[in-house]
């Protein structure tokens, strides 16, 4: 029997393309030829072994590059390559640029710092929103770079404040980016990049694997002597230990169905077209208000207040009546947040922006 459901907007984990869902399904008891489940097999069986490079392959592929980048599938989510990532690339007397756009951001620089005040090197905020409460993206006048930054650290995209980068920022040294919350869902500029990290369970699969993606001329230029497994090297040489096969069996499919369905352009267009529905329907009224300025709005996560705080628990609560899913804001900036992820459907934000219509038009 069918089972309902509903559209699904949350920030994280986030929702998931229903075709991949039904695969994973069909497989669960038995993947393949091997008689047992994909979680039942070894890691280094040739079934899974075809999973976890056909993952690194495609999304090589769907991005456009080549052998001169690594694909690592780590654990310990997002917020351990806070710390990683200075550890390997943060040596002693360096410096590291940061733009702060929002929390996860702050947590980065945060841990670098942890890091820096270890090793005699220094972590320069090269630009924050944080004094307009993160409700904008930087400009490269009100950014401040210094001149042989070891890297420039940015988060993408602004899960919480639903703000994004429009384009990487200016830099002359090798971009580190935290797109957690839009990877995969445009193209990017890869020749900026050094090394892109994301949680996979917004834009790419679930909770409990982390794609980490480095170049080898950057790699080559890490610390020596870390611990084994802190040490991007350890990753990038051999699959060194047990990687978190399910999730990374359903990011493999997650990567097929991107292709499927255009690949980055095609995500780009499809996520633009939801963000300039919902935006559009917010804009459209006096009920609404965005809360990111609008040259920084985010494609992926959409965020916006109502009149009151009373309006908006009801809006909340009332939508989940209407199988829309987890519209609350994040607990600490409050309002309404709705997630476009790349698996959330054109009609889920119809839907959404429908019910906001008849909302307003019985609490307006
Ligand atoms: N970075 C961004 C942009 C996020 O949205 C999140 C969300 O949870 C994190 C980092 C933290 O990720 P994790 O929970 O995988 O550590």
């Amino acid at each position: 029997a069918a089972i309902a459901r509903g559209h699904n907007f949350s920030a994280g984990p986030g929702a998931l393309p229903t075709e991949v869902l039904e695969e994973v399904r069909d497989e669960l008891l038995s993947f393949r030829d091997a008689g047992a489940s994909v979680m039942e097999i070894s890691h280094r069986s040739p079934q899974y072994t075809d999973v976890h490079e056909g993952a690194k392959a495609k999304m090589k592929s769907l991005l456009g590059i080549g052998d001169g980048w690594h694909v690592l599938f780590l654990q310990s989510g997002a917020s351990m390559q806070f710390h990683q990532v200075p550890l390997n690339f943060l040596k002693p007397g360096q410096t590291a640029d940061y733009i702060d756009t929002g929390n996860w951001s702050a947590k980065a620089v945060k841990e670098a710092q942890i890091v820096a005040r270890d090793r005699g090197a220094t972590v320069h905020v090269a630009a924050s929103s944080a004094g307009a409460d993160y409700t904008f993206i930087p400009s490269e006048a009100e950014t401040s770079r210094s001149p042989e930054a070891a890297y420039l650290h940015f988060t993408s995209n602004n899960t919480i404040f639903g703000t994004e980068f429009g384009a990487e920022p200016l830099a002359d040294c090798p971009l580190v980016c935290d797109a957690s919350s839009d990877f995969l869902g445009r193209p990017i500029d890869t020749s900026r990049y050094g090394l892109i990290y994301a949680g996979a369970q917004k834009n790419i699969g679930p909770a409990g694997v982390t794609a980490v993606l480095v170049t080898d001329e950057f790699l080559q230029t890490r610390m020596e002597g870390l611990p084994t497994l802190l040490d991007y090297g350890t990753h990038a040489a051999k699959l060194f230990h047990t990687p978190p096969v399910f999730a990374i069996y359903i990011v493999d499919k997650v990567m097929d169905w991107i292709t499927a369905n255009g690949g980055l352009e095609g995500m780009k267009a499809r996520n633009a077209a939801k963000a300039a529905t919902l935006y559009g329907a917010i804009d459209a009224s006096d009920f609404y208000r965005g809360t990111a300025r609008e040259d920084s709005r985010s494609l992926m996560n959409v965020t916006f207040r109502l009149p009151s705080e009373d309006l908006e628990a009801t809006f909340v609560s009332e939508s989940k009546a209407h199988g829309l899913l987890a519209l609350k804001g994040y607990r600490t900036v409050g309002g309404v947040r709705a997630s476009l992820y790349n698996a959330v459907s054109p009609e889920a934000v119809d839907a959404l922006v429908g019910f906001m219509r008849d909302f307003e038009a019985s609490n307006g």
